[in-house]
């Protein structure tokens, strides 16, 4: 299959070209037909498998082909014939054809980026991220381009359309990214809110790792007749990533551990996710004084910061990015070789995000988590979600103290980092007779008919990814 047999134009095809890129992924063989037909889509599949393009190349052949805006001003010309006949400036509503909502600013930057590449070769294609920790008056100039297509996170959207910035009466596609993330992170109101201010007549096309639940009826509700393509379940396996664990006895432990693992030769460039955004600022200032070249990203940081430091990353000045969750998602660098769960994360969701970080475009990685004896069932949960056991690790000269009740040893590790140690590995305790219950990650209820229990971490969650 060619990118010319799903029926895109020269322009875009050069564009991919251009990009690398020389067949279409399945995402893409699947949706690009369906969506360039003008069909409503909900679409289940793992990050990083080219759902971007499935999404942005049929809206860029639309809107190359489409007919030149009839003639009359645009906003800025509007405004300079306003400055002219020396009346108050007014600003004119940007009336975008496509939108495109993203749980994260790196997400919707990322987005916008993708679509400047896939656009390329098309002409007087516009682009805009509207997204939370920008400055206003940056934004509203933006605006004033009357771009065709808007990438937003919610929260910052929604206050633009409150103040009239935004008109979506000529909105002709809506596409929301990674729904089931907006929704864990407590966007579905101001879901709802974007949604009822689009037009009906609108093209609807819904990406999410997963269709079950809520999220799946929510996209029945929003979208009409749509083509379900399902490609892979919340589970998705990661299968160019290898997973390993280490038992970890206390915080010094699993500091000597780390310093030891991310000095493997092998490693191009990696994540190391943690808990907090404290943690990540300490451990980034440590690993720095070790002698990494490492730099924390997280949700307190100004939005000029974050870009600063992932611009960095992609241009391999920083070799150990530390990070919160705010990267779990849309942080898409093809040298991120490793990743590393210094603390386990909150769900087994955002464990096959992390993942997923590195693994990008075909290649290969790595994801090691450190792991105290204690949040044995977490991984038991993360084990049953991605239904993939996490073989355990260890070191020579790094053993913990302490052994896994459940676990026993089983084959030998074909993995060796560095080549320094001889590794032992002991079977996950996976489904051993008489363990414990799993438990489901808790999550705070609420009282919504839909089924809707609330945010995962709710104000926190906003607060992290700093979407206002
Ligand atoms: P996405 O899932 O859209 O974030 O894309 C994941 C990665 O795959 C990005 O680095 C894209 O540039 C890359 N990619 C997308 N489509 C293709 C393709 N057809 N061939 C090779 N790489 C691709």
């Amino acid at each position: 299959m060619t990118f010319a047999e799903l029926g895109l134009n020269q322009a875009i095809q050069k564009a991919l070209a251009d990009s690398g890129y020389t067949e279409p992924t399945p995402v893409q063989a699947q949706a690009i037909p369906a969506a360039l037909e003008g069909r409503d889509l909900m679409v289940s599949s793992q990050t990083g498998s080219g759902k971007t393009a499935a999404f942005m190349l049929p809206a860029i052949q639309k809107f190359s082909s489409a007919e030149p805006a009839k003639s009359g001003p645009t906003p800025n010309q509007e405004r300079q014939s306003a400055r002219a006949r020396g009346d108050r400036p007014r600003f004119q509503a940007a009336q975008p054809k496509m939108l495109v909502l993203t749980p994260t600013r790196e997400l919707a930057l990322q987005v916008t980026s993708a679509t400047e590449k896939y656009g390329a070769q098309t002409k007087g294609l516009k682009v805009v991220a509207i997204l939370g920790g920008m400055p206003y008056p940056k934004q509203m100039q933006l605006l004033s381009r009357n771009p065709e297509i808007l990438v937003a996170t919610p929260g910052r959207l929604i206050d633009h359309m409150e103040s009239g910035k935004i008109d979506f009466s000529q909105l002709q596609i809506l596409v929301l990214d990674e729904a089931d993330r907006m929704l864990d992170m407590g966007f579905i109101e101001d879901i709802e809110k974007i949604v009822a201010a689009t037009p009906q007549t609108r093209q609807t096309l819904l990406f999410s790792a997963t269709l079950d639940g809520l999220v799946g009826r929510m996209a029945q509700k929003i979208t009409q007749n749509a083509l379900v393509i399902k490609l892979s379940g919340p589970s998705a396996k990661h299968q160019n990533i290898e997973q390993r664990m280490h038992f970890v006895d206390d915080l010094s432990h699993k500091n000597r551990l780390l310093d030891y693992l991310l000095r493997d030769v092998s490693i191009d460039q990696a994540v190391v996710f943690t808990a907090t955004k404290r943690d990540a600022d300490t451990i980034a200032d440590r690993l720095n004084i070790a002698g990494f070249s490492a730099a924390a990203l997280h949700g307190d940081m100004h939005q000029v910061a974050r870009n600063r430091t992932l611009s960095a990353m992609r241009a391999g000045q920083v070799r150990v990015l530390v990070a919160t969750d705010v990267a779990a998602r849309g942080i898409d660098v093809p040298t991120i070789s490793h990743v590393f769960n210094y603390d386990l994360p909150k769900s087994p969701e955002d464990y096959v995000h992390r993942i997923g970080r590195t693994g990008r475009a075909g290649r290969n990685g790595l994801a090691i988590s450190l792991v105290n004896h204690a949040e044995n069932m977490n991984v038991r949960n993360i084990e049953r979600f991605t239904k993939q056991q996490i073989p355990v690790d260890i070191i020579a000269g790094y053993e913990p103290k302490k052994t896994a009740a459940t676990s026993k040893p089983i084959s030998k590790s074909g993995w060796k980092p560095g080549g320094a140690r001889a590794p032992a590995r002991t079977e996950s305790r996976f489904g051993k007779p008489g363990a414990p219950k799993r438990e489901g990650f808790s999550r705070p209820d609420a009282p919504r008919k839909d089924g809707y229990k609330g945010a995962r971490t709710g104000t926190s969650a906003r607060r992290e990814y700093g979407d206002r």
